[in-house]
């Protein structure tokens, strides 16, 4: 059909034509008015009409009776999914409040703003010598670790650990794929336990810092956990130690691990405590780790008296040893005496708190340990086998 007589589409028709005895009037006087010349006949124009109208299918839906037939259809749907439970009214407003919600919740996690002490919950307060600075209660684990990369008072807290516990995972990973002449089994199971025991406890750390402001339930939850992480650093740091330290005295190695699983045991019980993590209890806190790992003074003392100090591998084995638990010691006194913000409150808010001190020397004094362990092997390997005939004496 020629483009002259194709049907009329837009609205303005719409309006004028209610229905098809008019545009087919329109069409015949448009015929007439416009195309005289035209080749195209009266009676073709009807057939052409009238083959329109035969044309199966769906009706053009810019005219009237489409608008009818569609709300008609529309209508016949909607009743249909109301009857048969498709669409669920309740369901969707439920939805439609939900969805609201959870973008109210978006907008405000992604806005929050840092807060003082004092507008802190009781549950979050935690250290007045920090003043300002504070994460507010974030009450979605996502909020939590996205607040990973905001300055707030735990921002140094955070990134200490994690940056720490990413570095033993590599330096675990390393030692443990060393191949089997270099390092044997029996070796990488003992270093495991310290491996472990410092990946436990910087990543603990690291999500306790992370999630703390979350509640109340998960802040005291992961606040157990990093003391757990604490008691299984030092427990794993006395392995490879009373290992090589005793490596022929095998009664005293056996004695001294199971005293030292003990004591381990017995600090993860007391950190699983509930008014253990309270701040009255910070001192009892520092002093519960102190005495568990002071307690390797006793073995110690009984390596010098066995090998004596004043040799190159006795000095090689302790002299790290002591290194470790002066740091150790150290980091608990910034912990529990809060130095340097006790003496000037709201000055070491962000950087430089006594807990970013104490972190920092956590990984220092695991990075000794590591290093002292690492040559207490070596010397134990230019040793050589156990002498069968000094063992079985000691034992
Ligand atoms: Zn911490």
């Amino acid at each position: 059909m020629s483009s002259k007589f194709n049907r009329p589409s837009t609205s303005s028709m719409d309006e004028h034509f209610s229905s098809l005895e008019d545009s087919e009037i329109f069409l015949r006087k448009r015929y007439r008015d416009h195309s005289p010349d035209d080749s195209l006949e009266a009676g073709e124009l009807s057939d052409a009409l009238s083959d329109d109208e035969d044309v199966p299918g769906c009706p053009l839906p810019s005219t009237p009776e489409d608008n009818e037939l569609l709300e008609a259809e529309m209508t016949e749907v909607l009743k249909a999914g109301v009857l048969s439970d498709e669409i669920d009214l309740g369901a969707l407003a439920h939805n439609a409040a939900e969805q609201a919600e959870v973008f109210v919740r978006k907008v405000w996690e992604a806005s929050w703003k840092v807060v003082h002490f004092k507008h802190l919950p009781k549950w979050l307060q935690d250290n007045d010598y920090l003043h300002k600075g504070h994460r507010p209660p974030l009450q979605s684990f996502g909020a939590c670790f996205k607040s990973i990369f905001r300055l707030h008072t735990e921002t140094g807290n955070i990134w200490t650990h994690l940056l720490g516990c990413i570095m033993f995972i590599g330096a675990a990973i390393y030692f443990l794929i060393r191949p089997s002449w270099e390092v044997n089994w029996e070796e990488k199971m003992i270093f495991s336990a310290f491996f472990l025991g410092a990946i436990l406890c910087l990543g603990f750390s690291f999500a306790f810092h992370t999630v703390s402001c979350h509640s109340e339930v998960i802040g005291k939850l992961f606040s157990k956990l990093d003391y757990c992480g604490i008691a299984m650093l030092i427990m794993g740091s006395f392995v490879p130690w009373l290992y090589y330290g005793f490596y022929c005295h095998y009664r005293h190695k056996i004695i001294y691990l199971s005293v030292v699983t003990v004591l381990g045991f017995f600090s993860i019980v007391t950190s699983l405590w509930d008014k253990f993590s309270t701040p009255q209890l910070r001192p009892v806190r520092a002093g519960v780790f102190m005495a568990f790992g002071l307690s390797g003074v006793i073995p110690a003392f009984h390596y010098v008296y066995m090998e004596g100090w004043f040799n190159d591998i006795s000095r090689a084995s302790l002299g790290w040893l002591v290194l470790m638990g002066l740091l150790y010691i150290l980091g608990a006194m910034f912990y529990a005496l809060r130095i340097p913000e006790r003496w000037f409150p709201g000055k070491f808010d962000l950087w430089g708190q006594s807990h970013q001190i104490f972190h920092i020397l956590v990984i220092v004094a695991a990075l000794v340990h590591f290093h002292g362990i690492s040559e207490m092997a070596m010397n134990r390997v230019s040793l050589g086998e156990c002498d069968v005939r000094h063992a079985s004496i000691v034992l």
